[in-house]
């Protein structure tokens, strides 16, 4: 059995310890040695975020048994995409298969912010009021299904190799819960791993309630394309320790910690009110 033949065939298991190992370090050196203090009930807000990102996980294995691989494999036995298409090194195909995965999810990222109904479903992201690793994995389940749809497009467009799409997952999982961390990176190091990684302190910058800072910084993963497409800020202009995190006007706990309000965020005040400059409109703009 091949390398590959290996990653494909236990693509879940792989995936999971990845998850829980990697979730298990952050959640440690959280402790360890925090950014900042945490502003609401850590207890209530885990509970609720990872109760959110289990429901998403029996949604997605339910909706989409397949996933991402199953599509991968598909378009290679169909030689639909690119890759499957032209005679390319394997390496150059994983590699530029996984630079091009992300320059997408970067753009869908831009995409959330900028539709104002898509917006609606990515609040929910932003909505959590403290910033830490489970805040990483904390999307309504609307915004994870079309997540995948993306995906499952950008791969039959692409055929990557299957290899690339197991090793983009795992990476990117493990770069978000790495750069949500609300963990302390001396400055010299976090000057460095920013030049190749989004680093926690690079993204915190985009979880500001300040318009502007909530519009930069949209990478997951690697740090380029908000330098070369013009959305790049080094930080926040109030500092780490005394920038607000969230969105302005959803500031109750039971929108922003609580599972039933969470899932209610997308659905709360009308669509035409809402204008693209008046991004953190919410319901305390009701009255
Ligand atoms: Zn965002
Ligand atoms: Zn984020």
């Amino acid at each position: 059995m091949t390398f590959s033949d290996f990653v494909m065939n236990n693509e879940l298991p792989i995936r999971l310890g990845f998850f829980f190992g990697i979730f298990g370090m952050m959640a440690l050196w959280e402790i360890i040695a925090p950014r900042r203090s945490l502003q609401t009930s850590k207890a209530v807000r885990w509970a609720n975020n990872l109760g959110l990102v289990f429901f998403n996980s029996f949604v997605v294995r339910l909706l989409f048994p397949a996933a991402a691989v199953g599509v991968a494999v598909f378009a290679s036995e169909q030689g639909w995409g690119l890759f499957n298409y032209i005679e390319a090194p394997f390496w150059a195909a994983v590699l530029a298969s996984v630079l091009i995965m992300d320059f997408f999810i970067w753009l869908q990222h831009v995409m959330v912010h900028a539709v104002p109904v898509l917006w609606r479903l990515h609040r929910v992201h932003h909505a959590d009021m403290d910033f830490d690793v489970t805040t990483g994995a904390r999307f309504h389940t609307l915004e994870i299904m079309l997540s995948m749809l993306i995906k499952f497009a950008v791969i039959l467009l692409l055929g990557p190799p299957v290899l690339a799409v197991v090793l983009f997952e795992v990476v990117l999982n493990a770069t978000a819960m790495f750069n949500h961390g609300n963990v302390h990176l001396p400055e010299t190091l976090d000057r460095f791993l920013r030049l190749i990684v989004v680093t926690p302190d690079m993204h915190r910058v985009h979880h500001s309630v300040e318009d502007d800072e909530t519009n930069s910084n949209f990478g997951f993963n690697l740090p380029w394309w908000d330098r070369l497409f013009g959305t790049y800020r080094a930080q926040p202009r109030a500092g780490h320790e005394a920038m607000s995190i969230g969105i302005r006007t959803f500031r109750e706990d039971k929108w922003c910690s609580w599972l039933p309000g969470m899932l209610a965020i997308p659905f709360v005040g009308k669509v035409q009110d809402y204008a693209i400059n008046r991004r953190q409109w919410g319901p305390a703009d009701e009255q």
